[in-house]
């Protein structure tokens, strides 16, 4: 599904400038190896530092508030978000109803459809930490009505007009944050990125520290076989072993 740009509004970050992910990496430089390297605290400072995931989310201006679009970026900026993308489009009622899809079938589902392709809206993918809860409370709840009882000063009391017209949007969950993003901007990588900064996180923290000492134990060794010995070593050094020569623990009543 194409969606049509009205305009491309100028974005904060071009994906050739950026990790996609709103990731900061770094990767350290390589030189050749000495006996000192191959020292453990040193092998882990060859390591690329730990990557920070920061969470995204997509936010929308709704017909009915994107006369105060500029107004509302403002807020968004003075609460901590970073804008990695932003455009401006005007939802076809097909492309709307994709959208909406998990509303299909309310009472409410024409009337949206219909407002939500009525006119140009302006999409923003949001990074903050815990964006997604973070973006959700500084809109409010979907009526106004009762955000103005209830969350007096969040966007929905302040723009929005009534339970249809609600001035903006905000992805509820990770899995629909990842959706409607990739829904609006079609070259934007979510999960594949997400994944792997969870794999690294896991590798970093429950394999490398000790994967490192038995290849530097290897290294000092040098065995006939290394893969048998590294596996041999593994198991007598794996720190997840329950410890059974403990002091023993006598239960009381
Ligand atoms: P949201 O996540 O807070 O935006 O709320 P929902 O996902 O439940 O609904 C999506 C959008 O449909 C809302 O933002 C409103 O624009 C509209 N909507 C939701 N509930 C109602 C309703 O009861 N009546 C009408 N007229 N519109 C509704
Ligand atoms: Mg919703």
């Amino acid at each position: 599904m194409d969606i049509e740009d009205d305009e491309i509004l100028q974005s904060e970050f071009q994906d050739e400038n950026r990790p996609s992910s709103g990731l900061s990496s770094v990767s350290g430089g390589s030189s050749s190896i000495g006996d000192e390297d191959y020292k453990p605290e040193n092998m882990a400072s060859r390591m690329p530092p730990p990557q920070i995931y920061v969470e995204r989310t997509l936010a929308i201006i709704k017909p009915d508030a994107m006369d105060k679009a500029n107004e509302i970026e403002d807020i968004i900026l003075r609460n901590g978000f970073t804008v990695i993308q932003k455009r401006k489009v005007h939802l076809s009622p097909e492309q709307a109803s994709d959208f909406y899809v998990e509303h299909y079938g309310k009472m409410f589902f024409p009337s949206l459809v219909a407002y939500m392709s009525s006119a140009p809206i302006g999409v923003f993918v949001l990074a903050k930490e815990k964006a997604i809860k973070a973006w959700r409370e500084l809109i409010g709840p979907t009526n106004p009505f009762k955000a103005r009882e209830t969350h007096p000063g969040c966007l929905r009391d302040t723009y929005g007009k009534d339970q249809t017209r609600n001035a903006v949007h905000g992805s509820e969950s990770f899995l629909s944050a990842e959706r409607e993003i990739r829904f609006m901007f079609h070259d934007s990588i979510v999960e594949p990125i997400a994944t792997e900064q969870a794999v690294k996180i896991y590798l970093s923290k429950e394999v490398n520290p000790t994967l490192l000492q038995g290849l530097t134990e290897l290294c000092k060794t040098k065995p006939g076989d290394p893969v048998i010995w590294l596996a041999d070593w593994l198991v007598d050094h794996n720190p997840n072993k329950p410890n059974i020569g403990g002091p023993v623990v006598t239960e009381t009543e």
